[in-house]
């Protein structure tokens, strides 16, 4: 196996309002400072140890900046060695957004076998859920992708989905 540390780009994809920078900040905020930086404005990088390897990622939260850019839109697409793609839970309109940027996503990759995580965010919100766990877990089904409920709010999950991602990336990665 390689030595020494590896990067791997994540982008955080989604429609409006979702929690993507919400969960960016709480991914770049470590208790030792020194090992989080922030590269530019929607640029994160944060090296974790996962199953006893170290793992740096670069977080992109640029998602938002592709309005009316299709430079932006092309580059999100084209740049992640993985994908979070994040709805809200309390937000179905957002959760048949995640479906057609899975699509998109593979339309813009179609050889490449890509780690994405499915993520329903906000799941403190119980009262204000439009979409079931059952529904987020059949949808990554489908799409042949992780799933995972989150919450950034109560930092529930969080953790472990920027693990997940990393072992995602590597079982990809080991089987080549
Ligand atoms: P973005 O547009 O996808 O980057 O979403 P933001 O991170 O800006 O979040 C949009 C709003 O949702 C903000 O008011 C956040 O405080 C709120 N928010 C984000 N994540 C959660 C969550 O897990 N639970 C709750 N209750 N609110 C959240
Ligand atoms: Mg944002």
């Amino acid at each position: 196996s390689e030595s020494g540390n590896t990067y791997y780009r994540v982008v955080l994809i989604g429609e409006h309002g979702v929690g993507k920078s919400t969960l960016a900040s709480i991914f770049a905020e470590v208790p030792d400072s020194l090992d989080s930086e922030m590269l530019s404005e929607n640029t994160y990088e944060r090296t974790l140890m996962v199953d006893g390897e170290s793992a740096t990622l670069i977080l992109l939260d640029m998602w938002e900046n592709k309005s009316q850019d299709n430079w932006m839109y092309d580059h999100c697409m084209q740049v992640g060695d993985a994908y979070l793609i994040v709805y809200s839970i309390t937000d179905r309109a957002s959760f048949e957004k995640a479906s057609e940027l899975r699509i998109q996503l593979r339309r813009a990759r179609q050889t490449e076998d890509i780690p994405i995580i499915l993520v329903g965010n906000k799941s403190d919100l119980v009262r204000c859920r439009e979409v079931s766990i059952s529904e987020g877990r059949a949808c990554a089904v489908v799409f042949d992708c992780k799933f995972i409920e989150t919450s950034a709010a109560v930092q529930h999950n969080v953790k472990e989905l920027f693990e997940g991602i990393v072992r995602q990336v590597r079982l990809r990665r080991d089987s080549k």
